[in-house]
């Protein structure tokens, strides 16, 4: 009897939580529907593999040195990763492709972020499939080929794009150094043999998904939010998440709370920390506050720092966590707004919760994930983005208080049932099996 062949995958993701988040959930979703999954990662930032029993966890090492880990410098680190990644990874694929022949097993795909664009030329020269993983939205990618095409612009600029509008030209990205400027265009430039998954949702972004189609004439697969389709995806969190802040959210009154979180990167400062508690604290509302290890030395500190009346507020309508288990906080029902910096990962989970967004972006995409929020989605709140105490105060009771933020509201929860039908049987729901049959059939 033939005994057949199992597909196995390679995905590799670059060491940044926002990436790695979401390619263990593409993972979680190939491998339901029969892949078996190999990730290849660094131990820097290494998801746990002990949440992930069924995936086979390989090193590949990119030699960061301390020094461009605590820079935080994601240019530096990104050549760093294309530099250094090529011959370890080739060493591993060639492994991985004599284990699979010993055990009935095929490496049927290589799938890669975005980011780590010298992956392509090993997948060729191995002639395996490959496949990208973007994980910022496709209006993004969009953003980055306007700046591209037209070498420069007057960034500061007041018009629409007028192929991006309601995006103007300040909302576009500033690539500014020149190694930037490479890395978006090789970044561009890669032509993945079977397709790009962007993790986005049709109703969300048709229009330009079907631009990114024209441009670069390969398949595109809008197969997100990917967290939604692997619903049972174990934690991919490289920091532990504090659960006590749901049994803080089991008293509070429906949509009564502000969620407040940056992400895993962006933060603010111990003078503007410090506005932010005035404002939240003035704003009279309920509020779950992430504040992640060294943002500032020592937050007991500060807090006792605070003047007696700010600390009573926190005490009575506050709740700190160091980091939280985000997406059930988004899906607990006491929660009513997001205060957020807009990263695209944050802002997916939002919008599936129907929850609406104070948006602060901070940098890279964000600026263009909250104009989309504000301007197209209109689930989003455009304010000053002072971080001064009045202005917060004034920009919270506008979310959580005012007609406006009610109306913004409506709008998320119906976005956040059209997002609901375009995973179940709609759009995304498509693009996967077409995306999980275009693979197959090159491995027949
Ligand atoms: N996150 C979390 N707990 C927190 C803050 C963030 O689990 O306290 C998760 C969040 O759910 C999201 C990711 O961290 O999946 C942040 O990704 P995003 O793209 O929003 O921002 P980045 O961290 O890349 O700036």
């Amino acid at each position: 009897m033939e005994t057949q062949i199992r597909n196995r995958l390679v995905l590799i993701p670059p060491p940044f939580q926002g990436h790695i988040t979401p390619m263990l959930q593409l993972a979680t979703i190939l491998h339901s529907k029969g892949f078996s999954i190999t990730i290849a990662h660094d131990n820097f930032n290494s998801p746990n593999p002990s949440n992930h029993p069924n995936f086979s966890f390989l090193p590949l090492f990119y030699g960061l040195s301390e020094t461009q880990i605590s820079s935080k410098n994601f240019v530096d680190i990104t050549a760093t990763l294309n530099a250094k990644c090529v011959s370890p990874l080739k060493e591993l694929l060639v492994d991985q492709i004599e284990k699979a022949n010993m055990n009935h097993e095929k490496i049927a795909c290589v799938i890669y972020d975005g980011l780590m664009y010298s992956i392509e030329s090993v997948a060729r020269e191995l002639k395996l499939a490959s496949i990208i993983l973007r994980v910022t939205c496709a209006t993004n990618l969009l953003t980055y080929h306007a700046v591209v095409q037209r070498q420069s612009t007057d960034c500061m600029s007041l018009d629409m794009v007028p192929e991006l509008e309601p995006l103007g030209f300040k909302d576009l990205p500033m690539l500014n150094s020149h190694v930037m400027q490479q890395q978006i265009a090789k970044t561009l430039a890669v032509r993945p043999s079977l397709g790009v998954i962007y993790n986005t949702v049709n109703c969300l972004e048709g229009k330009s998904l079907h631009r990114l189609h024209e441009l670069y004439k390969v398949n595109v697969f809008p197969i997100g939010p990917l967290h939604m389709i692997a619903e049972d995806s174990s934690s991919s969190s490289c920091v532990e998440e504090d659960y006590s802040c749901i049994g803080w959210l089991n008293n509070q009154a429906t949509k009564s709370v502000l969620y407040v979180s940056l992400g895993s990167i962006a933060s603010w400062d111990e003078k503007e920390l410090t506005e932010v508690a005035w404002g939240l604290a003035n704003s009279k509302q309920k509020f779950l506050w992430v504040i992640r290890p060294g943002t500032i030395n020592d937050v007991s500190e500060w807090l006792e720092s605070l003047p007696k009346e700010v600390k009573v507020a926190i005490e009575e309508r506050g709740c700190i966590v160091k980091w939280a288990p985000q997406r059930e906080v988004l899906a607990h029902q006491g929660v009513g707004g997001f205060w957020s910096h807009c990263g695209w990962n944050s802002t997916l989970e939002s919008l599936c919760e129907g929850v609406p967004i104070m948006c602060q972006p901070h940098f890279g995409d964000q600026g263009v994930n909250a104009r989309l929020l504000s301007r197209v989605w209109k689930v989003g709140l455009e304010w000053s983005n002072v971080i001064e105490r009045n202005e917060v105060e004034r920009a919270v009771r506008r979310l959580m208080v005012n007609e406006e933020g009610k109306e913004m509201a409506q709008r998320a929860f119906k976005l956040k049932n059209e997002i609901k039908l375009a995973v179940k049987a709609g759009s995304s729901y498509d693009a996967l099996n077409g995306m999980v049959d275009s693979i197959l059939s090159v491995n027949l």
